[in-house]
């Protein structure tokens, strides 16, 4: 079936260059009123199936493609997306429930891999070696992984996608993707512009699906994948390494973290409190570096405090799309009981509420809530929150404070506010995580290498480093 952007929300899947209904529909509703904004085709396994073979059947043709063949066409969908921001802002404010603001720069942050890869599309250098035996040259050349399967989650639709497939089409890879089922209609978006700018069929394919606990494995079994790339969480990141071990298919997965912000007593206490707002509040708290655990030098912690709580207090709730909110809904009633049950525990176990309240249930938009006297073995400090809870503990010196930012299986990011230059790189060496932000709430970035350590995730997206993935090393011997 051909696909008329008249139709204003995108709802098929989209396999083979061609927009494919499915007898089965699911619902995509808006998190903030559960109001239904699309019957999505659910992909069966046989679609599932036919992706997988389309996406295979156009590698051979995509990677003979020169790469800046492929790069003119990143940078053509990075053109498309950002002339259209409204439009795919406020679909992702319909589906996720973020703020037209956050959602805004999702589309910029979005376009911007497309824009980043497309450069390095014309950059993929191999070398030669200078080789040990006479009349005998080495050469080196990165060669496309494959069909790449790209799974990710609800919290950046746009984002997580663009991160994966500028990498992946720029190294000359074909992929099928498969959206979280919260949030399939911004990848079905970003197919339309895929399909507008011309991208061959087969090169990209979307199957969205209300099971991924079905479609995500099927997907990863087909033989002809020979790459899985997956955003979300550790348990499923898991469970994706075990899958991917038989037919040794490469993995990358960018997973959960539990990011500590450390305040010394000697950082510029505004610009910490800017940075912790940031840090903590993007999404509603929903983001993999959302800080979780704030850890305060003593000498500084009553007055860092009393900043923080009345920037939070400032903070206005609502509709994502209604002007002046700054926090819009989590994005499911899974999410509200969440983060009632770790605050509920924190405050059974002894912890101080010094702003908000545990939500009740009543309504997917959380009050920011910020509880001090938090202890180790309090659940809000040993997972990820995913929500807008700030918790709070003190530390006694340096050693102290990085011993309590390393106790965590995460390793993902860490925030540090000092103005010790020093210091700066004592803490930066010791810290146990894939970045820093170092007087900086706000680390995403194309240019960037975007990854863990520990049970955060293997691999690295975004920056030059995000292609190493998506391309194998071929080195070739000759004799003269
Ligand atoms: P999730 O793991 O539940 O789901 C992520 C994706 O995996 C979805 O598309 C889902 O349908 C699919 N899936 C579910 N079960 C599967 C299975 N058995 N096999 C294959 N795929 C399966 O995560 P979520 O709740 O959507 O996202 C939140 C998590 O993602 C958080 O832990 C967050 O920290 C993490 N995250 C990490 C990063 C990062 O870059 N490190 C970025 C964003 C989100």
């Amino acid at each position: 079936m051909r696909h008329s952007r008249a139709m204003a929300i995108p709802h098929m899947a989209y396999v083979d260059g061609r927009w494919v209904d499915q007898p089965r529909k699911f619902a995509v509703r808006d998190p903030f009123d559960r109001a239904l904004i699309a019957e999505v085709a659910d992909a069966s396994d046989e679609l599932v199936d036919a992706a997988v073979e389309a996406a295979a059947r156009a590698f051979p043709a995509w990677r003979a493609v020169p790469g800046p063949g492929r790069g003119k066409l990143l940078g053509e969908l990075g053109r498309r997306m950002l002339a259209d921001e409204r439009r795919l802002a406020e679909l992702c404010t319909r589906e996720n429930g973020k703020t037209t603001a956050e959602a805004i720069a999702e589309v910029r942050y979005a376009a911007s891999f497309l824009t980043w890869f497309a450069g390095e599309a014309e950059r993929i250098y191999g070398e030669t070696i200078p080789a040990s035996h006479p009349g005998q040259r080495i050469t080196v050349v990165r060669e496309p992984v494959g069909p790449c399967a790209l799974i990710t989650p609800w919290n950046f639709p746009y984002a997580m996608l663009t991160r994966k497939l500028g990498a992946a089409l720029a190294a000359g890879c074909t992929v099928v993707a498969k959206p979280a089922e919260q949030t399939p209609l911004g990848a079905l978006a970003l197919a339309e512009l895929c399909d507008e700018v011309g991208v061959p069929a087969g090169v990209v394919n979307i199957v969205p699906s209300s099971e991924g606990v079905r479609t995500g494995p099927r997907l990863i079994a087909a033989p002809q994948i020979r790459k899985v790339s997956f955003t979300g969480s550790t348990a499923v990141g898991r469970g994706i390494l075990r899958a991917c071990a038989d037919d040794l298919k490469r993995v990358s997965l960018e997973l959960g973290g539990n990011a500590p912000f450390v305040v010394f007593a000697d950082a510029d206490l505004d610009a910490a409190v800017r940075g912790a707002m940031v840090a903590k509040f993007r999404n509603a708290g929903q983001s993999c570096v959302g800080a979780n655990r704030f850890i305060v030098e003593q000498p500084i912690a009553e007055r860092f405090t009393a900043a923080l709580v009345a920037q939070v207090a400032a903070l206005r709730t609502g509709r994502g799309s209604e002007p002046g909110v700054d926090l819009g809904p989590v994005i499911d009633d899974a999410a509200v009981a969440k983060i009632a049950r770790l605050v509920d525990d924190a405050i059974a176990r002894g912890a101080r509420l010094l702003h908000g309240a545990p939500p009740d249930g009543t309504s997917r938009v959380v009050a920011p809530i910020v509880l001090a006297g938090v202890t180790p073995e309090m659940a809000v400090w040993r997972e990820e929150i995913f929500g807008p809870v700030v918790t709070l503990r003190t530390a006694r010196d340096e050693a102290d404070a990085i011993a309590q930012a390393n106790d965590t299986d995460a390793g993902l990011v860490a925030y540090v506010y000092t103005r010790d230059g020093a210091r700066q790189i004592r803490v930066a060496d010791a810290l146990e995580v894939g970045m820093i932000g170092l007087n900086e709430g706000l680390v995403s970035t194309a240019q960037a290498p975007f990854g863990g350590v520990k049970h955060s995730g293997l691999g690295r997206e975004g920056s030059r480093h995000g292609l190493d993935d998506y391309t194998n090393l071929k080195y070739t011997a000759a004799r003269s």
